[in-house]
């Protein structure tokens, strides 16, 4: 607890205040050294990481950023306004640097910083969230809520999810401002809230709807997804998020007549859910493939040998061949692409030690392929449930986003940016199975691809969990990609 304790006033805490004090400071020597010219890049090798200072920059905003806790509880605010602060040192003038929070959310701030460019109208605007998913102290081995290094890792709730994409942002504004960088068109950047939990307050979702002017756009660019996978230290592809799986939450009650904990009978709230539980989890929904898996399969196919070649190749020809499709959903990932998936997130039940249950809840989290239906996955539950004494009631109606056209000249430029620094690397555009703000953007008719810098191996999966971290170098690349994205998508062509 004491982690948790320490943080719950957020940026209020000296430790804080004196945190973002240093980065103001470090901003301002950057400035300084760069008028006296000492950090004139002129003749110097091209390298794939940035000038020390600006990674020393990013490396403290990003632990700043970690250690401001915005889970839900938390809300985003206090992350936004240190941001807001950050880019009014480093000159931004206050206009094009705005806070903006619903009157109902004020803990659910967003900032909104326009860079701009010579040609105004047909912007490319960059998302990226600011709240984190809750981490409790208890189930880590580090606290969660402070940034540690450790053996070529950096560790901290929202180190790969997302305040290494929001840290790599706002280095890079700061960089291309200091570089006196002019885009072709005008540049937006809006860090969000409420993406994790969505909720309400969700940023793109209320910019969009009482600020479109201020985030309007031709283009979306998503910190929030993309980027590159590994194998055992081996850089196989970078991702380019062209669509994404969208979830649907149903509850799962069971009630029964209780009585005194002496007395078990046959009838149990917990054991009922308990026994539904289990038939969900023995169950897979069918396999199902989109253009867009189609053609990441084929392209995988071809990275691979042996069976999994074959089998990939095989499940991306129609009908896609559901014996290689098995083979292939051994992977947690490749199942993930091949079929919508439900899993029970959360459960209760009962009311006391010594009494008899006469109520038990779970909750099922669906992500559903683009084209699946909520209306489908109810009834596959229900037939899978099989017992009409286990309610299911559906949370809320999904939000249904569209696929964006994964085009060449998209596809061209994240090629030429990628190989600027890891050559020859395959790219592919893919189907993100997490669902990011995309779904807001798409939902309001802008083409939305996620690109990141970060490479990861492919095992790795603790975004949302325990531990989660990113690699140093990982970080360390990611900052100067992400300045070389900023440049690349600001070009209107
Ligand atoms: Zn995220």
């Amino acid at each position: 607890m004491r982690g948790f304790l320490k943080r719950t006033s957020g940026a209020g805490t000296s430790l804080e205040r004196a945190r973002l004090a240093t980065i103001s400071l470090a901003i301002t020597s950057l400035l300084v050294l760069t008028l006296a010219g000492s950090m004139s890049a002129a003749g110097a090798p091209p390298s794939d990481l940035p000038p020390p200072m600006d990674l020393q920059l990013a490396r403290d905003m990003l632990k700043s950023l970690v250690e401001i806790n915005t889970t839900h509880a938390h809300g985003s605010t206090a992350a936004a306004k240190a941001i807001q602060g950050w880019l009014l040192t480093a000159g931004f003038a206050p206009d094009d640097v705005v806070f903006l929070a619903p009157a109902e959310h004020p803990t659910k701030g967003n900032l909104v910083v326009r860079y701009r460019g010579k040609h105004p109208g047909s912007a490319v605007l960059f998302l990226g969230h600011l709240d984190v998913v809750e981490a409790k102290p208890e189930d880590w081995s580090v606290d969660p809520f402070e940034l540690t290094e450790r053996d070529g890792w950096f560790y901290g709730r929202g180190s790969i999810d997302m305040k290494d994409g929001d840290a790599a942002l706002v280095e890079s504004l700061i960089r291309l401002k200091r570089e006196k960088f002019v885009p072709q068109r005008d540049v937006i950047v809006a860090f969000t809230a409420d993406e994790e939990a969505g909720g309400d307050a969700n940023g793109p979702a209320f910019l969009l709807k009482d600020h479109r002017d201020l985030i309007d756009a031709a283009l979306v660019v998503n910190l929030d997804g993309g980027g590159g996978d590994s194998k055992d230290g081996k850089r196989q592809f970078f991702e380019v998020g062209t669509s994404e799986k969208t979830y649907v939450t149903f509850s799962l009650e069971t009630t029964s007549p209780g009585g005194h904990g002496s007395l078990p009978g046959p009838d149990n709230a917990i054991y009922r859910l308990a026994d539904g539980l289990g038939r969900l989890e023995a169950f897979k929904f069918p396999v199902m493939l989109t253009a867009t898996t189609r053609a990441s399969f084929d392209a995988l196919g071809a990275l691979e040998s042996g069976q999994t070649a074959l089998d990939m190749h095989a499940v991306a020809k129609s009908p896609p061949d559901l014996a290689a499709a098995e083979r292939l959903s051994q992977n947690v990932r490749l199942n993930a692409q091949l079929r919508t998936t439900c899993v029970a997130t959360l459960i209760s039940g009962g009311h006391a030690e010594n009494a008899l249950p006469q109520r038990a809840k779970a909750t099922i989290q669906c992500r559903m392929l683009p084209g699946d239906s909520a209306d489908h996955v109810q009834a596959q539950l229900l037939a899978t449930l099989n017992d009409p004494a286990i309610r299911l009631t559906l949370d809320a109606p999904p939000i249904v986003s569209p696929e964006s056209p994964p085009t060449p000249q998209i596809l061209q430029k994240i090629t030429r940016l990628a190989h600027s620094m890891w050559p020859g690397v395959p790219i592919i555009p893919t189907m993100a199975t997490g669902f990011s703000d995309d779904r807001q953007t798409r939902n309001a008719g802008i083409p939305s691809y996620d690109v990141s810098g970060v490479w990861q191996d492919v095992d790795e999966n603790r975004a949302h969990g325990r531990d989660e971290r990113i690699g140093v170098e990982a970080f360390d690349q990611s900052v100067e990609f992400t300045y070389r994205l900023l440049k690349e998508m600001s070009k209107s062509d």
